[in-house]
């Protein structure tokens, strides 16, 4: 599967948001992407729609990798922002602190998510002084302008302007943000510096004393770390317009038409659904701000709510379950009548993802019992049903990055090794065939969870951490069910089958399933 010659490399092929097509991928330079997607504003726990592009972009990342392409991905943190100073300035820390320590906290949700570290992950005060070139070359142009010490970009010197977000420039005009800001000669210009008030974080340059626009960061850092140029710019949708229409005008009015990003890729909107027994109770901007529930909804909102009630690679699994492009609900379950507690509250998607997860785990768990005591396998056939949906998954993701694709032939993987195992198969596989089979599908399963980032931890570490969770959740005795446990393994060691059986009843009914293995009782929380 890696590729080392252009001839055997796959055509990948993407749906560009400029364009509004799918187009194959054409690297700017031979058997290399280089792409980068906008991080976070790190001043509080990101939320699970924060958590979608980092899903969906690390996969983008991981699959260009099994497909042979050499890949650097970016993604900045910006660590200077209003919101990030005046939330400094309300807990009376230093924003350089105050910055660190969130940043600390996106990185333990990010990595919660089995997302892998990007290649570079520049801070946007670090490149104060690559931001001031770019504003100045863009002064020199006739495309930007000071006024009392803040810096505006003329879009109106921009033709391009408003082609990526496909608005007409009266419009973005008529819609630009009506908060003062400085002496804008156009309403649709934007800042590219900000002048600083008195006491406020700033730095020196050519205009005194201010603070780059939000904008420019990525213009900046984008050419730093990947050329005027390069192939992939990621983000939400919701970044189309204004921050990416923004940033595009900036470097192409330095570097010309056609520079910058080749292609823009944007994933879709994460709503809120307040459900209860299978009815939708009210929708998105429908469920007012002022309900005594958004409260709750916004906590269940928060991607570390998420991680801890369902673990990471669920919250992963959930994302992947939608196409990158497609809105998505996150359902909230809570009674209408129940406002009083979060112990109502349920995820009923989340906790379908944990399930499934689960699933895998246990398959791939079994699957390395079975392979454990066998020895090392001649070449030879395997069962066809193993064969070829590996390249299937690979092709859905070839195809827009399709996760539902790649995620059903995994489902699928999965369910025939349950196949093979139960000994359900007919006619039954000759015994070498068999143990072949279950060797390819092993390897392939590997393949696949690499690409995905799903079922890579050690299974039984994640089935105890799972196990544990689920333990809490429900509240259960753990030491009564270990006290059965012990007088289980007691009465089948005696051979009192009857006794070991009245246990494993007594143990179903306190929420626990037991599993008789090869390599003894396991136990899992059932529903
Ligand atoms: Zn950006």
């Amino acid at each position: 599967m890696h590729a080392d010659t252009p001839a055997e490399r796959p055509i990948i092929t993407v749906y560009d948001t400029l364009l509004q097509r799918k187009v194959p991928l054409q690297p700017l330079h031979p058997g290399e992407i280089r792409m980068y997607v906008c991080g976070p504003t790190v001043y509080n726990l990101f939320h699970i729609g924060n958590a979608r592009p980092l899903v969906a972009f690390d996969v983008v990342a991981r699959h260009l990798r099994a497909r042979g392409y050499r890949v650097t991905f970016v993604r900045n943190i910006t660590d200077v922002d209003d919101k990030i100073i005046n939330r400094a300035r309300e807990s009376g820390e230093d924003p350089a602190a105050f910055a660190e320590r969130w940043t600390r906290e996106y990185h333990t949700d990010y990595q919660a998510l089995n997302c892998l570290p990007t290649d570079l992950e520049p801070r946007a005060t670090d490149h104060i002084a690559e931001m001031q070139a770019q504003i100045k070359q863009l002064i020199d142009r006739g495309m930007a302008y000071e006024v009392d010490g803040s810096v505006y970009f003329t879009v109106g010197q921009f033709a391009g302007y408003g082609e990526l977000s496909k608005l007409p420039l009266e419009e973005l005009r008529a819609g630009a943000r009506k908060e003062p800001e400085g002496h804008k000669r156009d309403p649709a210009d934007f800042a590219l510096w900000k002048a600083a008030k008195p006491g406020e974080l700033a730095w020196p340059s050519p205009w005194g004393q201010g603070r780059p626009g939000w904008h420019i960061e990525c213009s900046a850092m984008a050419e730093k770390y990947l050329g005027p140029s390069f192939d992939l710019h990621g983000g939400g949708i919701d970044l189309r317009f204004p921050h990416h229409e923004n940033e595009r005008a900036q470097s192409q009015g330095i570097h010309g038409p056609g520079s910058f990003a080749q292609h823009w890729l944007h994933n879709g909107f994460i709503g809120f659904r307040w459900v209860h027994k299978d009815q939708v109770l009210a929708e998105g901007s429908k469920i007012s701000k002022s309900d005594e529930k958004m409260r709750f909804m916004y906590h269940a909102f928060v991607a570390r709510t998420c991680i801890e009630r369902h673990g990471g690679e669920a919250v992963r699994l959930w994302l992947l379950t939608t196409h990158y492009r497609n809105p998505i609900a996150f359902d909230v379950d809570m009674p209408p009548d129940d406002t009083s507690s979060l112990t109502a509250l349920r995820l009923p998607g989340l906790e379908e993802a944990e399930r499934r997860l689960e699933y895998a785990y246990l398959s791939l768990q079994r699957l390395e019992d079975a392979l454990a005591p066998l020895p090392p396998e001649p070449a030879g056939t395997v069962l066809p049903e193993a064969d070829g949906w590996l390249e299937r998954l690979y092709q859905g993701l070839d195809d827009d990055f399709n996760t539902p694709v790649a995620l059903a032939e995994w489902t699928a993987a999965l369910g025939l090794v349950n196949r093979i195992l139960d000994n359900k198969l007919l006619p039954a596989p000759a015994k070498d065939v068999r143990r072949r089979t279950l060797r390819r599908l092993a390897a392939d399963l590997a393949q696949a969870g690499a690409v995905l980032g799903l079922g890579e931890k050690p299974t039984a570490a994640w089935l105890a951490e799972h196990r544990t969770r689920r333990v809490k959740a429900r509240g259960l005795d753990e030491a009564r069910i270990a006290e059965l446990l012990r007088e289980r393994a007691v009465a089948r060691q005696e051979k009192d089958f009857a006794r070991s059986d009245t246990l494993r009843q007594q143990l179903w009914e306190l929420g626990v399933e037991v599993m008789d293995t090869p390599t003894g009782p396991r136990w899992r929380v059932h529903d």
